[in-house]
């Protein structure tokens, strides 16, 4: 291919510049150094391996733990004229076989595929008699137990260095601890040259906590405050959710509730009606909010203490895509920290209990914090802020000091 990566973006995408950090990976890859992405969500990571494999001889294998994220993800790069494909679970044999005989014949620039596929004896056999591009692993904190979202056949990719050792490798995550950050590069055998770090800085959200307090007064007089704008509320159970969203819908709000358990049709239908603006407020668990791409969603309060900063950080991110000013609420009361601690502690692995213990801490902290709530929670991530950010609750409120000198100048006055 004769064009430079910057034309295939415009050509191919239609997009007129890059995004921080994408030109410096796209070029990485391009000349077969490996790469360790981390970068918020919607930070533009999939360009990142899309490009290069468009620039790069042979197919791009991209790992991908989420089956309906890949239809997505595929149907937006045929779309565009990428030849594109997925090899998983939903397909049934003819269309597998449809998709083995494309890769065969070196007629993909791309083939996602889950993990499971990826490695079993069957799959490696193939990918040897082929020219191959490069590996992406998207959402790589998977292979961590540290990280939120740990899949065991996540930790099998590793003995894709021994296979293809010269095959360039991008792994790609939006939520990473420092310590899932070492376990990526250990797992994956990359090094720390490979390590491209995007800011984790959202400075439009504004984040406050509330004392847990009569929490659905809270809430209704925070949406009020927001009459007309679209936001999320997160609670921790199902029932929790069905029973606020009936009592904003009571108080004559449009409001809808959004779980796992409800019927694919009604979650699609709750997601579209959404995303066109016709529901003002989507009560929901943590089930919502993969793949929705609303860029105006202006709040997100969290009525219940979520599992760990990672989910906060995920969860308070849906607000504000477009840059414009957003709210994060949370209602933070003592008891919801023992509640979580109790559901954690029936887990049945120490290892896992002990991680997650550890993290519902470091959440707790945050919610408790007497200093500027960006600068706990971006350290949390690794990256040491000096300054104050002075768009949180605690900056710009700070907390009642006892102030000596105060005392004495009113008991000069009196
Ligand atoms: P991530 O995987 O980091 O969450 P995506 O790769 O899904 O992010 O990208 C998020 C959005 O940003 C997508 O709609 C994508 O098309 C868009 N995007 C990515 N790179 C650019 C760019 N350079 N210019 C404009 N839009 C971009
Ligand atoms: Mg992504």
């Amino acid at each position: 291919m004769m064009e430079n990566p910057r034309e295939t973006l415009g050509r191919v995408f239609g997009f007129e510049s890059f995004r921080p950090h994408q030109e410096q990976i796209i070029q990485d890859l391009i000349e077969g150094r490996d790469a360790f992405v981390l970068m918020p969500t919607g930070g533009g990571k999939s360009l990142c391996y899309q490009i290069p494999a468009l620039h790069r001889p042979g197919v791009a294998i991209v790992v991908s733990p989420l089956i309906a994220l890949m239809k997505d993800q595929v149907d937006a790069l045929r779309f565009n004229g990428v030849r594109a494909a997925y090899y998983n679970s939903s397909l049934d044999g003819k269309t597998s076989r449809v998709v083995l005989q494309a890769l065969q014949r070196g007629e993909l620039d791309l083939l996602y595929v889950a993990p499971e596929r990826l490695m079993s004896d069957e799959f490696l056999e193939r990918l040897r008699q082929i020219e191959i591009a490069l590996f992406a692993i998207d959402e790589a904190h998977c292979v961590s137990q540290w990280g939120h979202d740990f899949r065991p056949e996540y930790l099998a990719l590793g003995a894709l260095r021994d296979e293809f050792p010269a095959i360039p490798l991008i792994a790609l995550t939006a939520t990473a601890d420092p310590q899932t950050r070492k376990d990526i590069l250990t797992r994956l055998r990359l090094s720390p040259e490979a390590c491209h770090v995007a800011g984790f800085d959202r400075p439009n959200i504004r984040y406050q906590v509330v004392e847990k307090h009569r929490p659905q007064g809270l809430l209704l007089e925070f949406l009020r405050e927001h009459e007309g704008e679209a936001g999320i509320v997160y609670a921790l159970s199902r029932k929790r959710v069905e029973r606020i969203a009936e009592s904003l819908q009571r108080e004559g709000l449009l409001a809808a509730a959004y779980h796992a358990g409800l019927p694919d049709e009604e979650r699609r239908r709750v997601q579209d009606a959404f995303s066109r603006d016709e529901i003002q407020v989507v009560v929901a668990t943590v089930a919502f909010g993969m793949g929705i791409d609303k860029s105006n969603v202006r709040f997100v309060v969290h009525y219940d203490l979520p599992k760990n900063l990672e989910s906060y950080y995920q969860e308070t991110g849906r607000a504000g895509r477009d840059g414009l000013p957003a709210e994060a609420l949370l209602l933070f009361g003592s008891g919801d920290i023992a509640l979580s601690r109790g559901l954690i502690e029936k887990g049945s692995n120490p290892e896992q209990v002990r991680i997650e213990l550890h993290k519902l801490n470091a959440m707790a902290a945050f919610a408790e914090s007497q200093i500027c709530r960006r600068r706990v929670l971006l350290g949390y991530f690794g990256e040491e802020r000096q300054e104050d950010c002075g768009n949180c609750d605690i900056c710009r409120n700070p907390p009642q000091t006892y102030d000596a000198t105060e005392d004495a100048r009113k008991a000069l006055s009196c």
